[in-house]
């Protein structure tokens, strides 16, 4: 039997693309940098399909890529050229959400927006929000370690992961599912598998820590002078207001643009250097707790609130647009970092000259959570030059003591750098553990690792 022939068997006829249309949008990743040809794309519909399908490459030596949403930042989830690309999109069942553990069982495949929907029915909520909700799927948030608006107050997806069920490089199925809080039973492998960008395994079910439904919310907008303005006066706001759950910043280039890609109107008569969303959410109206705050915070040059729900996601995607707003504005250079807070203003005040002196003419375009330090740095315009971008920009972010990739991962984009942030010995380990789960590095090859 051929190795397409073992795949047909596992998957059935329909689900092995090996049509150059039909493979298409599989092959390109969301920001259109990253593309290859995939010898096909197969797509399971359970565990047990997508261990036979993991069993038939690894007999045949052949490598896979796996993919969830394809909404991935750095080349992760297509081909570089000849792999089996493993799609996820068919594993979408969501289990009866446990609502005394406050916990729910889902298919790695589900989409973000439906695990949202699906805890919100029960009375709870899932604590990872981010714009690419409606496509991106838990086990591809899971395999990135993807963060979102709502890390400020629930923590990155890893905090969200009570359990997990996945397929080793040789077809082995393991699962711990059980949910429980408490599990001192040696290597934690639920944990390596987040952030692991498909290298260790592919994640099939996952169970996911729910969090309570806060129906009350309030959004603010607020115009600040420079970034520095929003990390000083963010702890005063954490401490005076308890329902905060984001802290969002752009600045005014990245205004224009999203402005100019959506239509939407100023938000304020003039326009002002940087700006800071500001979401609360509770079981009680924080409205007037957030008005409060905001009248008393030093150093505003301007503020809006929004109490209705249109009000708030017209505030909201000021910020939101941003992503699409500059991809539509051409191919970027796509970096996502962090450093420490007290080091973002002086980052983002570095930037654009170390920018200019790596590519004249290019376009950075900032934005970021600014809780943690994670900018969101994307470059127009740099051309033949985004190799230069990405090495100066890399190394003026690990100079200020920070990661060269805050919540999207290494994937292809960003292995040139790991140097960057993790130590020769911390690579070996890496990748003794990789070798000991993937010996043949079937698995994702020339993803995170060098
Ligand atoms: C508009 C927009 C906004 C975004 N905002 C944010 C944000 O705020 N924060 C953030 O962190 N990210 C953000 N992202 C990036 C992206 O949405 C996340 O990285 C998301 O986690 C990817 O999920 P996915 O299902 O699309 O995975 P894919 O893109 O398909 O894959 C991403 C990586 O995970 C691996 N993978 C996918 N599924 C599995 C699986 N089941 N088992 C093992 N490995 C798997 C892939 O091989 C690849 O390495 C944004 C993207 C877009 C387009």
């Amino acid at each position: 039997m051929t190795l397409l022939d073992a795949l047909r068997s596992a998957v059935g006829d329909a689900h092995v693309l090996t049509d150059a249309d039909l493979r298409a949008s599989y092959e390109t990743d969301w920001t259109g940098r990253f593309s290859g040809t995939a010898l096909a794309v197969v797509r399971p519909a359970s565990t047990a399909e997508v261990a036979a399908v993991v069993r038939a490459c690894a007999a045949a030596g052949q490598a896979l890529v796996v993919q969830g949403g394809n909404t991935g930042l750095v080349g992760g989830s297509v081909p570089a050229g000849g792999e089996v690309v493993l799609s996820l999109t068919r594993l979408t069942s969501l289990g009866a959400v446990d609502v005394p553990a406050a916990q729910v069982t889902v298919d790695a495949g589900a989409t973000l927006a439906s695990v949202q929907e699906h805890a919100r029915a029960a009375g709870l909520d899932f604590g990872v929000d981010l714009a690419a909700r409606e496509s991106a799927t838990v086990g591809g948030l899971t395999a990135t370690n993807a963060g979102g608006i709502r890390v400020l107050r629930y923590g990155s997806m890893r905090a969200q992961v009570m359990g997990a069920e996945a397929v080793l490089a040789d077809g082995s199925v393991v699962s711990r599912l059980g949910g429980l809080a408490k599990d001192n039973t040696g290597y934690d492998l639920v944990s390596l598998l987040c952030g692991s960008e498909g290298t260790l395994g592919v994640i099939t079910r996952l169970r996911l820590r729910l969090v309570p439904r806060l129906r009350s919310r309030a959004v603010a907008l607020l115009a600040l002078p420079d970034t520095a303005a929003a990390v000083q006066i963010l702890p005063e706001l954490r401490e005076r207001l308890p329902d905060l759950s984001a802290a969002e910043l752009f600045l005014a280039p990245g205004l224009a643009l999203v402005r100019s890609y959506a239509g939407l109107p100023a938000p304020f008569p003039v326009a002002h250097p940087a700006y800071l969303v500001l979401e609360c959410a509770g079981r009680a109206d924080p409205t007037d707790a957030l008005v409060e705050a905001v009248a008393e915070v030093d150093g505003l040059l301007d503020a809006t609130v929004a109490t209705d729900a249109a009000g708030q996601r017209a505030l909201w995607a000021y910020r939101e647009q941003h992503t699409e707003a500059i991809s539509a504005a051409g191919v970027p250079v796509k970096l996502d970092v962090s450093v420490p807070v007290g080091r973002l203003p002086e980052l983002v005040e570095r930037l654009p000259a170390v920018i200019e002196d790596a590519c004249a003419g290019a376009r950075p375009v900032l934005f970021g959570h600014v809780n943690e330090g994670n900018l969101h740095v994307n470059v127009l315009d740099a051309g033949e030059r985004a190799e230069d971008v990405s090495d100066a920009v890399l190394r003026l972010v690990a100079d200020l003591g920070g990661s060269i990739s805050s919540e999207h991962g290494v994937g292809r984009a960003k292995v040139p750098w790991l140097g960057l942030s993790r130590s020769g010995n911390e690579i070996a380990a890496m990748r003794a553990i990789k070798t000991a789960l993937d010996p043949a590095g079937l698995l994702n090859p020339g993803v995170l690792l060098p």
